[in-house]
């Protein structure tokens, strides 16, 4: 009796040893705006990027990936609280993320991790959860950008936010307690607004010209809440803080913080553009078209830098010992509109900015080259990965392991996902809106000062260009996709939603 127990004794610190030295490290590359058209994994046309497609290449690539709510601030809050925005009460951009409550690197810090934010965080508050915090001072600056730490104390840095913020992750993983398993997120400022690329790709791809969406001459019939946006290319986007085009290089603050040496480089190549772009006395389509040519340009040469960074920062992880014990992420906030329907910027539940890139790598366990068929959430990331690291998700949170996925043991976590977004009417003025997408189907339903609802057949029209809500033909489907859109309002509390459609019944 007595050797049975000391074997069950001896099993249980083997298997506790065992649990306590294989949990998986975890690096999560978060970047801001990175759309999945200007990833060659996912088969841009417009670029490639083999640093990131390495990720894919080595690990899965999830085909259908999405947010809850398509813009910055409250999806980095969706990922932390694994909930909605309703939930998480972090709606809108201009809001502080409430840092009183619970976010899932807290668990993986009790199952003995060590966790870190370097980057982009961008939330206004510093959440619980992180020993190490090392992040841009709001959405910070592409040049010598400030940083602050935990205690919010600021620190103002030379060079390219891209570099500084990989620099700042390697350095984080040299001087980490290796004894420790770590999660750390890699929080990139790339590629949001103003798109600024770092000095050696200027001009990366100015012999190229890019093809035009199929729908970049979009006339949004029947599609109120689209014609009513502001976040055209033609109107809304500047020619000179957007594009660069006679920019007022002392007043705007992303150059008047340059230094001189790096200001003459910038200031030299886009003079050039300036002086090209006065020859060219551009009018109606051909300067909407050369605008659309010089926002690629501009997007993806600050993209160029991005993928570079991601390929140093896998280098690193391999060259150092920790490619076989460590899941790497690449995602993004949300996706991103290149012209589709006319647009830059995200919000909409059309597909551009619902989907988000997402692909993750872990050899031994992710087989290399897998692709992922099934719907994901960003809500399912924190899940997901305390699944991984064999820690059971608290079970507050909304969203859901998607392990499954990628072990091969499932092909779906979901039929149905649920979006809702709310920001308006500044700064693009997309007019709120929630809605449900099946694998086939989207319903979208805008309210506030619209009151429309649309209806999209994604396979016969990926582009989402016709809205199907008036033809009597889809009137059986609307009501039962209506049905699982109010059943789904209210699993997930959206209360708001719930009465709205209640009281339309
Ligand atoms: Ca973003």
């Amino acid at each position: 009796m007595i050797r049975i127990l000391a074997l069950v004794l001896s099993l249980v610190v083997v298997c506790g040893l065992h649990a306590q030295t294989s949990k998986p490290n975890i690096v999560f590359i978060l970047t801001d705006d990175h759309a999945y058209q200007a990833i060659s994994a996912y088969g841009s046309q417009l670029a490639q990027t083999p640093g990131i497609d390495r990720i894919a290449r080595e690990g899965a690539l999830f085909r259908n990936s999405f947010v809850t709510n398509s813009i910055c601030g409250p999806s980095r809050a969706c990922f932390l609280t694994g909930k909605y925005s309703h939930i998480n009460g972090y709606k809108v951009n201009e809001k502080t993320f409430n840092i009183n409550q619970p976010v899932f690197p807290e668990q993986l810090q009790q199952a003995g991790y060590q966790t870190a934010w370097i980057g982009k965080m961008h939330l206004d508050s510093i959440p619980h959860g992180f020993d190490y915090v090392r992040v841009l001072y709001s959405q910070g600056h592409y040049y010598n950008p400030v940083f602050i730490d935990k205690q919010y104390q600021p620190e103002k840095q030379s060079g390219y936010v891209t570099d500084i913020i990989t620099r700042f992750s390697t350095d984080w993983l040299d001087q980490r307690d290796s004894s420790k398993p770590f999660f750390l997120v890699v929080g990139q400022k790339a590629t949001h607004r103003e798109w600024l690329p770092a000095l050696e790709d200027l001009g990366a791809y100015d012999d190229k010209e890019f093809p035009l969406p199929p729908n970049f001459f979009d006339n949004y019939i029947h599609r109120a809440a689209a014609a009513d946006q502001d976040m055209t290319i033609d109107k809304t986007m500047r020619l000179a803080e957007d594009l660069k085009v006679h920019v007022n290089y002392d007043k705007a603050n992303d150059y008047n913080r340059m230094d001189s040496a790096q200001r003459r480089i910038f200031k030299a190549y886009y003079d050039g553009i300036s002086e090209a772009f006065d020859d060219a006395h551009l009018t109606g389509e051909a300067l909407l078209k050369w605008k659309y040519q010089r926002y690629l340009k501009d997007y993806l040469s600050t993209a160029k830098s991005l993928d570079r960074n991601v390929g140093r920062l896998l280098d690193y992880i391999d060259s150092h010992g920790l490619r076989n014990n460590t899941i790497v992420v690449y995602a993004s906030d949300q996706g991103f509109y290149m012209g589709e329907h006319g647009w830059f910027d995200k919000r909409f539940m059309y597909e551009e900015s619902l989907r988000t890139p997402f692909m993750m790598r872990y050899p031994g366990h992710i087989k290399p080259g897998s692709q992922v068929d099934g719907m994901v959430l960003n809500i399912d990331w924190g899940p997901t990965l305390l699944d991984m690291a064999g820690i059971k998700p608290a079970a507050a949170m909304q969203g859901q392991s998607f392990a499954p996925l990628v072990t091969g043991h499932a092909k779906d976590i979901r039929d149905a996902l649920y979006y809702h977004y709310y920001e308006f009417p500044q700064p693009h003025h997309v007019h709120p809106h929630f809605g449900l997408r099946t694998k086939q189907y989207k319903l979208i339903r805008f309210y506030g000062q619209l009151n429309s609802w649309e209806l999209y057949d994604l396979q016969a029209d990926p582009q989402e260009m016709k809205n199907l809500i008036q033809d009597k033909k889809y009137a059986k489907l609307v009501k039962s996709l209506r049905a699982q859109l109010a059943t789904l309002a209210a699993r997930y509390q959206d209360q708001e939603v719930v009465n709205l459609l209640a009281a339309e019944k």
